[in-house]
């Protein structure tokens, strides 16, 4: 393949390794602390010319690198499986989102607006604006499960809203993001008005490092805001991170945290049964399960518990586990050693605690997709996020149980619902503490022009369209006086 990451290796820096083969696919830098200052004193200096580029040509700007996405739709999707393992046909859907992705945040810049609003005082001789303006460094930091779509959702409205960036992505899976900052570095437009305009020098860094180089950005004093996308224990090390300095700070660090989830699903004895099975199947083991919005807790009324079961039991093993560039995968290898001994640590966890594994395990460097029954609070696949094709399955009496058993946990990314009596779904879906409910489909929803955030400690803030450029946007007031006299 034509990749100058994947060919490119450095005697210092941190290696990637193929999550295919485990052999070593790329070496990157490993930013050093002048390094990470000097990226974001760059992204400082250029903030005053990104903040002037006119919002026309921010969207321009957008809409061109969407293109040059789509241009390079297949080494984009290749990258993304051999450096995150995911199945090529994943690989592409994630390249289109990533399109969509800019295309959508280029379109929301439109309702970007300000307003203008009367004064409720006498007499009447004043304009009161209200008008959006970027908050200036943004670091943008980025897990490994979907290496070039993730940091787009956060680069595509932090440009857009106006800020300049230090971008880093995951040291497990950085490739695809340095492929996407290099397509954003080069983007050149020719408008007919305004002329040919590039991005202000400096305004666009990319440093690669790991959690430690993520934790020194974080913390340096010229960035104005951090957009964290990540698991919930390192999103915690941040927040509380924050605290310290404080004093000594020109201002409080604007904190956006996009973390983990634990997606519980409700089914109900009047369910289409056949969908709900289909759902949590696709749900629970689509993307290696290595997704923030995977199912991972079903909660099915007790008199259709056992169907169901045997139903997502064949589900499962309908699936085939091996080598992510070949059509009829449908279950790359897990990212990593260290991750693939984590998920096999949480189905052992739950077999000593009563649990029963019905279907799955481990096979070398894959999860095959894994079914667990009678799951209960204090299990691993209970409380916390797996991360993995596994789900765990638990029966329930009453709608209340089953609500409180959804609730259960500090996370609250998304969930389901499943009965044909849509006003009980819309009681749950307000009783549900999640960012996203959906009723009588997967919970994994996720479409990039609509609100998408957590509850509780699975994030902060929401990202998606007009969200998101919100989100990396503050809001100056302005009061003008036009009396004559
Ligand atoms: P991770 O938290 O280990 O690492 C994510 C990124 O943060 C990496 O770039 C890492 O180097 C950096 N990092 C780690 N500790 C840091 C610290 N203390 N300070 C600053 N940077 C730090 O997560 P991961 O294993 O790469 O990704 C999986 C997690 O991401 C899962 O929990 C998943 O649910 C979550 N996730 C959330 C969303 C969302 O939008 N809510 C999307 C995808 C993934």
């Amino acid at each position: 393949m034509d990749n100058k990451f994947l060919s490119k290796k450095r005697k210092k820096g941190i290696s990637v390794h193929s999550p295919i083969d485990g052999h070593i696919i790329a070496t990157v830098p490993h930013a050093t602390e002048e390094e990470i200052e000097s990226a974001v004193e760059s992204a400082q200096k250029a903030f005053p010319a990104m903040k002037e580029l006119a919002v026309t040509i921010r969207q321009e700007m957008l809409l061109e690198i969407s293109e040059k996405i789509k241009e390079n739709a297949d080494k984009l999707a290749e990258t993304i499986t051999l450096e995150q393992g995911k199945p090529l046909k994943e690989a592409y859907i994630e390249v289109d989102y990533t399109y969509k992705t800019f295309q959508t945040t280029a379109h929301a810049l439109s309702g970007l607006n300000g307003r203008c609003i009367e004064s409720m005082l006498e007499p009447e001789n004043k304009y009161i604006l209200e008008k959006y303006e970027p908050y200036g460094v943004a670091a943008i930091i980025t897990p490994f499960n979907f290496p070039l779509l993730l940091p787009a959702s956060s680069i595509a409205p932090a440009l857009g809203a106006g800020n300049s960036i230090v971008f880093k992505p995951s040291e497990l899976a950085p490739i695809s993001g340095l492929f996407l900052s290099d397509l954003i570095k080069e983007v050149e437009i020719d408008d007919p008005f305004l002329g040919k305009k590039t991005l202000p020098d400096g305004a666009f860094n990319v440093i690669t490092g790991d959690a430690e180089t993520g934790r020194l950005l974080t913390k340096n004093k010229k960035v104005d805001m951090i957009c964290f996308t990540g698991s919930m224990a390192s999103g915690k090390k941040i927040y509380e991170s924050l605290g310290s300095g404080v004093k000594e700070s020109i201002s409080p660090k604007r904190l956006l945290l996009e973390l983990g989830g634990n997606a519980p699903v409700i089914v109900f004895e009047d369910a289409d049964l056949e969908k709900a099975i289909a759902c949590v199947a696709y749900g629970s083991f689509t993307y290696c399960g290595e997704v923030c919005l995977s199912t991972q807790r079903v909660y099915v009324e007790e008199p259709i518990y056992d169907e169901f079961l045997k139903g997502v039991v064949e589900a499962a093993k309908d699936l085939k586990h091996g080598d992510p560039l070949k059509d009829e995968t449908d279950i790359g290898p897990i990212i990593s050693t260290k991750h693939l001994e984590n998920i096999t640590n949480f189905i052992g966890d739950a077999e000593e605690k009563g649990g029963k594994v019905l279907c799955g395990g481990r096979d070398g460097r894959y999860i095959k997709p894994t079914v667990v029954s009678n799951i209960r609070e204090g299990m691993l696949i209970a409380d916390k996020e797996i991360f993995g094709p596994v789900v765990g399955v638990a029966s329930f009496k009453s709608l209340t149980e089953a609500v409180n058993l959804a609730n259960q946990t500090q996370y609250g990314l998304s969930a389901a619902v499943f009965t044909k009596n849509i006003p009980k779904a819309m009681d749950v879906a307000k009783k549900i503490d999640a960012g996203t409910i959906v009723i009588n489909d997967t919970n994994q929803w996720f479409e990039p022009h609509i609100a998408f955030g957590g509850y509780k400690w699975s994030g902060t803030g929401r990202q998606g369209g007009i969200h998101s450029l919100k989100e990396f946007s503050q809001i100056k007031t302005i009061v003008i006086d036009h009396a004559t006299d």
